[in-house]
């Protein structure tokens, strides 16, 4: 054997071996001929491969190499990567390596996680945009920089067979690409062209073909003439129609009797919205990230006039962009009537429709704007299977535009909103799906795998693994068998990509949640203990957890409802949290829900309560006219019948809501704080009322004489404005005085009210100023999309100590 004995080779740093391991999101996103490709570079022999615990890497050659080789390891990786930790021993060099090669995965336990779904990339643009090009509008372009991850995989490890396109076999092109460690498509696993991939399709309402040269062409021609299309996208369909065509619009509400929840809007690019929404830099990069989140921006003046019905009195609108290749061939197709209609029929850049070719018009202001709604009817889950839609949406759409990509787990588009300062702009979630399922958020500490099952109302479920929580898309309301189904379906999808076994089940406080009885039925077949967590415990809780704090933090949980441990119902609390326990130090003074479950649904009964309250009860009758049960109401609440008390916060909006005539019955749920936190902001900076609220030595602290103020008040605006100006007032007194007695400087915002961005954004400068550290949710929604999270750290903690 030639060369220095090994120890020698050491010393003097000459040659080496290093041997590395990388964690994270590191498995089919393009890590392994991204290695490939820097050892190439840098002339180092060795390999890469896949285990169980993420990749692992084998480098040999000259040592200053090596570490030229680690430093950009760690700073150069793929666009979807996500590099959680990076170790390696080194080991003297053999000699017996010659070239750098990529390695079969061993098998083993699963350690890693699929990656999310992402928007098409730029490369893959400019394929699908290049009229030479083998992929030309192709609509399921895809590489292992974007496309389609979690919602066409089955279980792991993450290759071809495991997902949905195991049903188009590769042709010999696609074939020779994902077999090349060069090539962008080296195992990409979706990978397709239009020789081998899927199809669309455009069909009836009851499911026949519809014969036409160009699905994506004759698509667009029908919601330019006002048709409702339902579209597969990629975790579930949406409905569709054109945002400019007002009795589209008006027929697609009364179709999905939506009569007047706000619709998102898609549009091709940021210059396309300028016109009708505020857009900053922040919120621009939000809009545009690979993740094509709906993005709620505030609505200029006119929005209201180009899209009258679309997000009526509210002050923010949802915007996304395109994601999937067929939305681009929507906007491609469109751009291409217009340069057309522009005479630009003699241009040779384009195709013989008229097609702009090359990718400069997708940054040109475009004038299609989409609707772009879940086609969940009945507020039951996305519709995913073909023949599922075609049933399923037959009421509601004119036509269909089928793939036969099949969806394996159903997943919404994420609703997110830029909050805090500018410069320290992060993100606020109002709905977390698609784009961000399954990401990872990491835990204080590790713990036993804990399985969370969430709430009643917009509910995730939660799964933890080692100090990694994965919290599950957003399922929605268990009101209905198919939530309930999906609930079930998306538990074993969870459980199964990331192949552990529970040894706890957490639930809510509440017995009767189908989400409680299914946990309680788990925990018993797999004999393990069923840990209940009250609501707004698990709200701060949830935020403790994504911040990484386990000691002791005041907890201001905002909230609609939640039952409490003293078997009333709770909603505005102020709590001390310390690990697996608190206490509540106090609450919002309650208000009856006069009617008991219809008060949620109609402020006018929380009016009601609140006059009651304040010996105005006669008024009652007289104020409400329309309500036929008005003038009953005061007698049921002088002998307290059927009027339940409840400290939530989201029932004091709506008693303020009701008291302002804003609104009187909600059509979907938090309609009146959302309509009340519109008029606030027209009312702009508005001091807070002078003796507006107490706060009772017991910790109670009541709103009522703010409510005395706003039952006289005849500018609804103003009033609005009064109402948010003084409770940021009284909540962060409230907290203050708490932190000085308990000696607790970080409070932890949690609930549903906080989506309220007055609200929050009071709070945290109000809260700031006195010198308290604030936590906010950041990586799951405020409400209860975020509850699982919470339900799961807290379990964890309590079996730690069991
Ligand atoms: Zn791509
Ligand atoms: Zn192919
Ligand atoms: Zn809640």
């Amino acid at each position: 054997m030639n060369g220095p004995a090994p120890a020698l080779s050491l010393n003097h740093a000459d040659r080496l071996q290093r041997r590395l391991r990388v964690t994270g999101i590191v498995q089919g996103v393009g890590f392994r001929p991204h290695v490939w490709h820097l050892a190439q570079e840098l002339n180092l022999a060795g390999w890469v491969r896949n285990d169980a615990a993420g990749v692992e890497v084998l480098v040999e050659g000259e040592a200053e190499r090596i570490d030229a080789f680690t430093q950009r390891l760690r700073q150069e990786i793929p666009p979807l990567a996500l590099v959680r930790d990076l170790s390696w021993t080194d080991a003297p060099a053999t000699g017996d390596l010659s070239d750098f090669s990529i390695g079969e995965s061993a098998a083993g336990q699963a350690a890693t996680m699929i990656g999310h779904d992402t928007a098409v990339c730029p490369d893959c643009l400019a394929e699908m945009f290049d009229p030479a090009d083998r992929r030309w509008r192709h609509a399921f372009v895809n590489c292992t920089h974007c496309g389609p991850r979690y919602t066409l995989t089955r279980g792991l490890p993450y290759d071809r067979a495991q997902t949905s396109m195991a049903a188009f076999p590769l042709c010999p092109d696609c074939e020779r690409e994902y077999r090349d460690p060069a090539d962008r498509r080296f195992h990409a696993e979706p990978t397709a062209c239009p020789a081998c991939g899927p199809k669309l399709t455009l069909v009836t309402p009851n499911g026949q073909a519809i014969a036409c040269d160009d699905a994506v062409a004759d698509t667009l021609r029908r919601l330019r003439s006002g048709q409702i299309i339902a579209i597969k996208g990629l975790g579930g369909f949406h409905l569709a129609c054109d945002a400019h065509h007002p009795e589209a619009v008006w027929r697609l509400r009364e179709r999905k009797q939506r009569e007047e929840k706000p619709f998102a809007v898609m549009a091709a690019n940021r210059a396309s919205i300028a016109d009708w929404v505020e857009l900053d830099e922040g919120e621009a990069e939000l809009l545009q990230s690979p993740e094509r989140p709906i993005c709620l921006l505030r609505k200029k003046p006119s929005a209201d006039d180009v899209f009258p019905g679309i997000a009526p009195g509210l002050a923010w609108l949802g915007v996304m962009l395109p994601y999937t290749p067929v939305h681009w061939l929507l906007f491609h197709e469109a751009a291409g009537q217009r340069s057309r209609c522009a005479s630009a029929l003699t241009n040779p850049a384009s195709s013989s429709r008229g097609q702009p070719a090359g990718t400069a018009w997708i940054e040109q202001p475009q004038d299609l704007v989409l609707v772009m709604t879940s086609a969940n009817p009945n507020g039951e889950p996305l519709a995913i299977d073909n023949g599922e839609a075609v049933a399923r949406l037959a009421g509601i759409a004119d036509a269909l535009l089928l793939h036969e990509r099949d969806i394996v787990v159903r997943c919404d588009d994420s609703v997110v909103r830029q909050v805090g300062d500018p410069g320290l702009a992060s993100i606020q979630f109002i709905r977390r799906a698609r784009g961000y399922t399954p990401r990872a958020i990491r835990l204080p500490r590790s713990g036993p795998s804990v399985l969370a099952l969430g709430g009643y109302l917009k509910n995730t479920i939660c799964v933890t693994r080692g100090d990694e929580a994965f919290v599950s898309q957003h399922i929605g309301g268990l009101d209905n068998p198919a939530a309930c189904g999906m609930l079930m379906e998306v538990t074993q999808h969870l459980l199964d990509i990331l192949q552990v076994t529970p040894t706890v089940v957490a639930r809510d406080l509440h017995p009767d949640f189908f989400s409680s009885g299914h946990a309680m039925a788990l925990a018993e077949r797999w004999g393990v203990p069923a840990v209940a967590v009250q609501h707004h415990h698990a709200h701060i809780a949830a935020v403790a957890a994504e911040h990484e704090v386990s000691g002791p933090i005041l907890g201001l949980a905002l909230d609609g409802v939640g039952l409490g441990s003293d078997g009333t119902a709770w909603g505005g609390e102020l709590l001390r949290v310390d690990g697996p326990r608190f206490s509540r130090l106090g609450h919002l003074a309650p208000l009856p829900l006069a009617g008991g479950d219809k008060a949620a649904k109609e402020p006018w009964r929380m009016a009601a309560a609140a006059l009651h309250r304040l010996g105005r009860g006669e008024e009652i009758a007289r104020r409400f006219p329309a309500q036929p049960a008005a003038k009953q109401l005061h007698h049921l609440l002088q002998r307290s019948l059927n009027c339940p008390s409840s400290s939530s916060l989201g029932r004091w909006f709506d008693a303020a809501a009701g008291l302002l005539g804003v609104r009187e019955v909600m059509a979907y749920e938090g309609q009146a704080a959302m309509l009340l936190e519109g008029l606030a902001e027209q009312a702009g900076a508005i001091a807070a009322l002078d003796k507006g609220y107490i706060l009772h030595d017991d910790g109670r602290l009541d709103l009522l004489p703010l409510l005395a103020r706003l039952a006289d008040e005849t500018d609804p605006i103003h009033g609005a404005g009064l109402f948010h100006a003084t409770l940021v007032q009284a909540l962060a007194d409230w907290t203050e005085r708490a932190a000085r007695q308990h000696g607790v400087h970080t409070v932890a915002m949690g609930g549903g009210c906080l989506l309220n961005a007055i609200l929050s954004h009071g709070l945290r400068q109000r809260l700031s100023a006195l010198g308290l550290t604030v936590l906010e949710a950041r990586q799951v929604p405020p409400n209860d999309g975020g509850l699982s999270l919470g339900q799961a750290w807290v379990a964890m903690q309590r079996s730690r100590y069991a």
